[in-house]
C-alpha cells in the first residue's frame, strides 16, 4: 500500500504553505510581471518544448524517493490533493510533503517542489531556478536542464552557470 495514495488531508494551514506552482492560465492573461510569474513561464515552456513525463503518483513517489536518496535527504510524502484551480502543486517544508492536484504529475513539476524542499530560501530566486536546473540534468536529461537554463536567462532571470549545475 503506498503512502503516497492515503487521503491525508488537505493542509488548511496557509503559513505552512511555503511555495507553491501556479499553472500557466495567469501566465496567459499576460501579466508577466513578477519572478515568479516568469520563472513559471519558463518552466511551462520547457514542458511544452520537451515535455517531461507524466508519472502516476506512485510512479512518481517512487522517483522521489530515489532522488531523495541521491540527494541525501528524508523522501517526500507525495500526496494527490484537490488544490485549488490555480495551484498545480505545494512543496509544504514544514511536513516534507509535495501535494499535486493532477493523478499523473509531470517530472518537471515534481522536481520544481523538491526543489522547494531542498532549498533553504523558499521563494523562486536564483537558488531555486539554480537547483531545478540541476536536479533536472541529473533526473531528467542534459539537454532538458540546458534548455531551461537558456529560458531562464532568456527571460532575465538570475541562475548560476550552467557548469555549476553539475
Ligand atoms: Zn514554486
Amino acid at each position: 500500500m503506498p503512502s503516497a495514495q492515503a487521503n491525508a488531508p488537505v493542509h488548511s494551514s496557509l503559513v505552512a504553505e511555503t511555495a507553491c506552482h501556479h499553472n500557466d492560465k495567469s501566465v496567459r492573461a499576460g501579466m508577466q510581471t513578477n519572478e515568479t510569474d516568469r520563472s513559471n513561464t519558463a518552466e511551462d515552456t520547457l514542458q511544452l518544448e520537451m515535455p517531461t513525463r507524466a508519472l502516476t503518483i506512485l510512479e512518481a513517489s517512487e522517483w522521489l524517493q530515489v532522488i531523495a536518496e541521491n540527494e541525501d535527504v528524508d523522501p517526500p510524502l507525495l500526496t494527490q490533493e484537490r488544490l485549488s484551480r490555480n495551484l498545480q502543486g505545494l512543496a509544504i517544508s514544514a511536513d516534507w510533503c509535495i501535494a499535486v492536484r493532477s493523478k499523473k504529475p509531470n517530472q518537471l513539476l515534481l522536481l520544481h517542489e523538491m526543489a522547494h524542499l531542498v532549498c533553504a530560501n523558499k521563494n523562486h530566486g536564483t537558488e531555486f531556478r539554480t537547483q531545478v536546473v540541476r536536479f533536472l540534468r541529473r533526473y531528467v536529461s542534459v539537454t532538458h536542464a540546458a534548455r531551461l537554463h537558456a529560458l531562464y536567462e532568456e527571460a532575465g532571470l538570475s541562475v548560476d552557470p550552467f557548469s555549476s549545475s553539475m
